[in-house]
């Protein structure tokens, strides 16, 4: 089964006309996903019942469960996922005066070994798809009922190690149909794999900021 969290919507828009609807049934999913943040195809009470048992045939929604919540004295809140295939991931929520800021794990595992990283002892499994990155902010919202509006690549894994499905998770979350999170409100950072940084300095994409780690010190890079 393909993931449907997967898809940005151009890519959705051409799935569901593989399904034989007309494309502008994407855009009614999409929000249903995204706005909505619905668990079930069957919730999508604006699409007929042959389309949802079409999408429950070809697509899983990827809803994840929470194996374990803690909450620091400051409110910052930690969460493992249980990503459905018996691995686990860690996303953490910050509750800031500007809003919810929320840092999501790449990959499962990193490969880098930066020295300062509690994570390093964690070995690489393999990296997350666009729709696993992206479900860990919605499976969050869910959980506490509230608009995540901040976004940081900082968790485990090394993002750009995951380049393209860290950018279409991006694209699904920038996306103005669906959860809105504009480019200035994501923050990517990276141990400094130079060619993916210049391939990201050549998407159309203005993030927020964008930090470069080197073993021992951080620097803001832009
Ligand atoms: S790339 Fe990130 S997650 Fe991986 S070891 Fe370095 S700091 Fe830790």
């Amino acid at each position: 089964m393909k993931n449907i969290k997967d898809y940005n919507l151009d890519e959705l828009k051409e799935e569901i006309i593989k399904l034989e609807e007309k494309p502008y049934r994407a855009e009614q999913i999409f929000k249903w996903i995204y706005e909505e943040n619905v668990t079930s195809f069957d919730e999508m009470t604006n699409l007929s019942i042959a389309l949802r048992n079409k999408l429950k045939e070809n697509f899983t929604l990827c809803i994840y469960k929470i194996v374990k919540k803690q909450e620091s004295k400051d409110g910052t809140k930690k969460y493992l996922f249980d990503i459905l295939d018996g691995n686990i991931i860690e996303t953490v929520l910050m509750n800031y005066h500007h809003g919810y800021s929320l840092c999501v794990s790449s990959q499962v595992g990193c490969k880098m070994g930066c020295k300062f990283c509690a994570s390093t002892g964690i070995k690489f499994i393999r990296s997350l798809s666009s729709g696993e990155i992206v479900e860990q902010l919605l499976a969050v919202e869910r959980e506490e009922n509230i608009k995540i509006s901040n976004v940081v690549f900082m968790g485990i894994g090394e993002p750009l190690d995951n380049y393209d499905n860290v950018i279409n998770a991006v694209k699904i979350m920038n996306n103005q149909k669906g959860i809105n999170i504009g480019a200035r409100h994501i923050s990517i950072s990276t141990s400094g794999l130079v060619p993916k940084i210049y391939k990201l300095a050549d998407e159309n994409i203005r993030l927020y900021s964008f930090y470069i780690f080197t073993c021992n010190n951080k620097r803001k890079a832009q």
